[in-house]
């Protein structure tokens, strides 16, 4: 059976962080779907359609068939029970995180605890990364080339 991991999230836009969690999980799945999931609370900077051709264009240098980009404004798990996925994917950077995820986690057990969460600690160098510091550094005009993959560069 063909094992799928969800890995959800804003991609606003997607980082080294993010495509580091996701070859990580390349090596425990046979596929994963990088997911852009809409936030209620977040405002993206980026339209869903330019993140999806921002996780295209990195995706499209990578193991390209084994990996997939779909949106949804729906629930997470119900995407992944939809699309029988065996798992959901996520990092962890630091305690905040940590505490979001717990939630995160519990909310996703108590509707179906078959589908676990399987979670990558961030590496140090990219434990400072998020999506929020590159566009608070390159609207400064500071150099992001080590922080995202370079074909995002144009997006930004
Ligand atoms: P969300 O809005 O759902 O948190 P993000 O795009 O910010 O979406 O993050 C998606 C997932 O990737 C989260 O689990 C987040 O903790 C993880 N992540 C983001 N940046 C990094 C990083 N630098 N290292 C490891 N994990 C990361």
């Amino acid at each position: 059976m063909k094992k799928i991991a969800i890995y959800p999230g804003s991609f606003d836009p997607i980082t080294n962080g993010h495509v580091d969690i996701l070859n990580r999980s390349l090596k425990l799945f046979d596929e994963v779907i990088l997911l852009i999931a809409t936030h209620p609370t977040k405002k993206a900077s980026y339209s869903l359609e330019t993140r999806k051709a921002m996780i295209r264009a990195v995706i499209a240098t990578m193991d390209s068939n084994r990996i997939k980009v779909d949106t949804t404004d729906g629930l997470t798990i119900q995407y992944a029970q939809q699309h029988h996925a065996q798992a959901l994917v996520r990092g962890l950077r630091t305690v905040p995180d940590f505490d979001y995820e717990h939630d995160f986690f519990k909310a996703n057990q108590f509707i179906d605890d078959s589908i676990d969460i399987v979670f990558f600690m961030a590496r140090t160098s990219h434990e400072f990364v998020s999506s929020s510091m590159i566009k608070k550094l390159h609207e400064s005009k500071i150099n992001v080339e080590n922080l995202v993959p370079k074909e995002i560069i144009k997006f930004l």
